[in-house]
């Protein structure tokens, strides 16, 4: 096995030499596919495979023979396919082995070609030398991860629309209006002896506003982009007893919280989880926001207000038979008048044990005990959840959310740089002001696609992949 790979060093420094890992998960499964990129790709598995044809096989065929080990002994009948560069994923000679699944097998083929003379590939390495050998955009690398890590429908969407290069599109789209403009000043700058001025006021103003406009759409879709990738966080709040558990556990249509009528039963932060409309909601149960006295309902009581402090929206659950009383009333107002607006849907619970007919005031009036059986009861609550959430966000194009947060900084500090720009246009100061923050601006965007970076950066984000991608 080689061992000639240092971890502490870059990887971006290391020379180009054969890595392998196994790219497919880990356990039970029919089969399992052990990858190989790298100039001695072809020599190592040649020299574990009893087909001699391999060597010398042309790019993108196929080949079944059986996996050796050292000594020469069988590990498994396997199908090895043949990439090789530069048509590859990686752009280096590929070479994956397709195997038996399992704990054992797949084992045993990696550990036979790294005795061969490749090294364990290091997390994301093979994307790495994707994105090196300009075979993806650091947008598109970066998608791989979030496609590994996207957990409800909406993001993995989102995560195979950089993928397939949206992201960078529009990124691209940006860039351009953006060189666009700085050609136009840096001409002017040129030739300000003669006082000639290229650059229309009102064209480079037009410009600029709208790279303003393409980038505050990208960075509209970085909100819905966050809650994609993070989840919707919905606090549910309310007094002891007024419903908050058992809506809780008909949300999510399981046993999750612990209900009980003494008030205060439910002292610790609850959360569980489901998907709607493509998102995943993390409902989070609180204890009651009654103050008091007793130190452990205390607790549960500062829990609410920090827990409604991290939240996307609150489930605001009373008793429709008491109805709200005044100090939730000035609560709830006061939550309002507080900037970020928090989405607040009221519930008034129990309806059950209303006269018919009774209406809620602008409340959704509902059973959640009546829900635990009848989940479809809480379908119109959970589409104004689903609206107040995305409420804003329609116009960001879901196919180019910013899932990432390093994309957003960069869109940010972008964007930041062009009104930067357009306010050094409005007061008319000159050209070499402006060519700075369009300089800075066009810099950012580049680091977005990886058209700018640094090999510290890039080995800070190719680590966050699993070793086989
Ligand atoms: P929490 O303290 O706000 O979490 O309230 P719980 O969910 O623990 O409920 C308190 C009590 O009210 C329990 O006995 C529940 O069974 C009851 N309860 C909850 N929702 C309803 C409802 O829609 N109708 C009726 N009749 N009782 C309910």
């Amino acid at each position: 096995m080689s061992t000639s790979y240092d971890p502490t060093l870059p990887r971006s420094h290391a020379p180009p030499d054969t890595i392998a890992a196994l790219a497919t998960a880990r356990g039970q499964a029919a089969l399992a596919v052990v990858r190989v990129s790298g100039p001695e790709a072809v020599p190592v598995v040649a020299a574990r495979f009893s087909n001699p044809a391999l060597a010398e096989a042309p790019s993108h065929t196929a080949h079944v023979g059986f996996l050796l080990d050292a000594a020469g002994e069988r590990l498994d009948q396997v199908v090895v396919t043949l990439f090789r560069a530069p048509h590859s994923a990686t752009g280096e000679d590929v070479v994956e082995v397709t195997c038996h699944g399992g704990a054992v097998v797949p084992q045993l083929v990696l550990r036979a070609l790294l005795d061969a003379g490749a090294r364990p590939a290091a997390p994301g390495e093979f994307t790495q030398r994707a994105f090196l050998n300009g075979k993806l955009d650091l947008a598109q690398a970066e998608a791989v991860a979030d496609l590994i890590h996207a957990q409800a429908g909406l993001a993995h969407r989102a995560a195979l629309g950089h993928l397939q290069g949206r992201l960078s599109d529009l990124v691209e789209r940006t860039r351009e209006r953006l060189v666009e403009t700085t050609a136009l000043v840096e001409l002017e700058l040129d030739f300000a002896e003669e006082d000639v001025a290229f650059a229309g006021r009102d064209a480079l103003a037009a410009l600029l506003s709208e790279a303003d406009r393409l980038l505050s759409d990208l960075l509209a879709g970085a909100r819905l982009g966050a809650l994609v990738r993070d989840g919707v966080r919905v606090v549910i709040g309310g007094r002891p007893n007024a419903g908050k558990s058992t809506l809780l556990n008909a949300l999510v249509e399981r046993d999750r919280a612990i209900v009980d009528d003494t008030p205060g039963t439910t002292r610790d932060v609850v959360e569980a989880e489901r998907e709607l409309g493509g998102l995943l909601f993390r409902f989070v149960d609180t204890a009651g926001l009654r103050d008091t006295a007793d130190r452990i309902e205390a607790e549960g009581v500062r829990r609410t207000h920090a827990a409604i402090a991290a939240a996307d929206a609150l489930l605001y659950v009373y008793d429709a038979t008491a109805g709200l009383d005044a100090e939730e009333e000035a609560f709830l107002e006061k939550l309002a008048a507080e900037p970020p607006a928090l989405p607040v849907l009221r519930v008034a619970n129990k309806a059950d044990l209303l006269p018919g007919g009774a209406g809620a005031g602008g409340a959704f009036l509902l059973s959640a005990l009546a829900a635990l059986a009848e989940p479809a009861l809480l379908d119109p609550l959970c589409r104004a959840l689903l609206d107040a959430v995305a409420a804003g966000l329609s116009d960001a194009e879901a196919s180019a959310l910013v899932v990432n947060e390093r994309h957003r900084q960069h869109l940010e500090r972008a964007r930041a740089a062009v009104r930067r720009a357009q306010a050094a246009l409005d007061r008319g100061t000159g050209g070499d002001t402006l060519a700075l923050d369009l300089r800075a601006a066009l810099h950012e965007l580049g680091a977005v696609t990886g058209a700018v970076t640094t090999e510290d950066v890039l080995d800070a984000i190719f680590s966050r992949f699993c070793i086989g991608k």
